[in-house]
């Protein structure tokens, strides 16, 4: 085991080797004594219970859990172009046309874990990692299965969807919706349409979509965020017009076909 990849609340990720196929890993070092909620814990089941389902070439492949006395590992697939975010930072903004293959394979994440009625719920440009033109998503520690209605506030405040902020009861599908018009608008302007120092005034602007629309956006793509930051989760756009919509089929050529 090398060097550590990233950091998160229960322990780090790490790159790793396994020796009997040289096949490169990452390892998900969960240590158990930081876990001292019995909530988390529960956290933590969760994740690993909804990662062992998964088979998507856009989700993460978990391929082996191991436990030691003070430790949980978690074995996946290593994704070695890093994350979304830092592919964002590195070009400012990325133009409509690179947009749109990334955000194609976000939706095709979604409508695949949504099928397994599984919310990510915590979608976000550090949460999405790149192979070439490939995007992964990972860390599935606040996700959920929604076969009732969610209510617990959590993910990140700027991705997080008006019925998020709000406190209501809300369904994490249309949340995770939210987060990839976040993500969207993230992609293709460099910042992100809600933010504020003040937290207040941020879940504000969340909760009445209340976001700047720069010129430099095609009318395509702004219908498109209409629809996806919608601050009515019952109104927001359904996976299957996503689908359907110009700016997706506008781009599809560049889009890789891997099915
Ligand atoms: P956290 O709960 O800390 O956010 P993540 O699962 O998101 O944990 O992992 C933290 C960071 O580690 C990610 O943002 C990413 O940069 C890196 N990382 C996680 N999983 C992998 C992986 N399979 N391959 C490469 N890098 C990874
Ligand atoms: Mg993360």
């Amino acid at each position: 085991m090398s060097q550590s990849i990233g950091k998160g609340a229960f322990g780090k990720v790490y790159r790793g080797l396994h020796r009997p196929t040289q096949q490169r890993v990452a390892i998900k070092i969960l240590e158990k004594s930081r876990i001292e909620q019995p909530e988390d814990f529960i956290r933590i089941q969760r994740e690993i219970h909804i990662l062992r389902k998964l088979r998507h070439p856009n989700i993460v492949q978990l391929y082996e859990i191991l436990e030691s006395e003070s430790k949980i590992y978690l074995i996946m697939e290593f994704v070695s172009g890093g994350e979304l975010f830092q592919h964002i930072v590195k070009n400012n903004k990325l133009s409509e046309q690179d947009a749109a293959p990334f955000f194609s394979q976000i939706i095709e994440a979604i409508e695949y874990l949504h099928s397994l009625k599984v919310a990510h719920r915590d979608l976000k440009p550090e949460n999405l990692l790149l192979e070439n033109d490939i995007l992964k998503v990972v860390d599935f520690g606040l996700s959920n299965i929604y076969t009732d209605l969610l209510n617990t506030p959590c993910g990140s405040p700027c991705y997080a969807a008006p019925e998020m902020v709000s406190g209501q009861k809300y369904q994490g599908i249309k949340t995770d919706i939210w987060a990839s018009g976040v993500i969207l608008y993230a992609m293709i302007c460099g910042y992100v349409p809600f933010e504020d120092q003040n937290t207040r005034k941020l879940y504000e602007k969340i909760k009445y979509s209340d976001f700047s629309r720069p010129s430099h956006l095609s009318g395509q793509v702004l219908d498109l965020l209409n629809g996806l930051l919608h601050k009515n989760p019952q109104d927001r756009m359904s996976i299957a017009k996503i689908k359907m919509h110009p700016f997706i089929s506008k781009y599809s050529y560049s889009i890789i076909l891997y099915k």
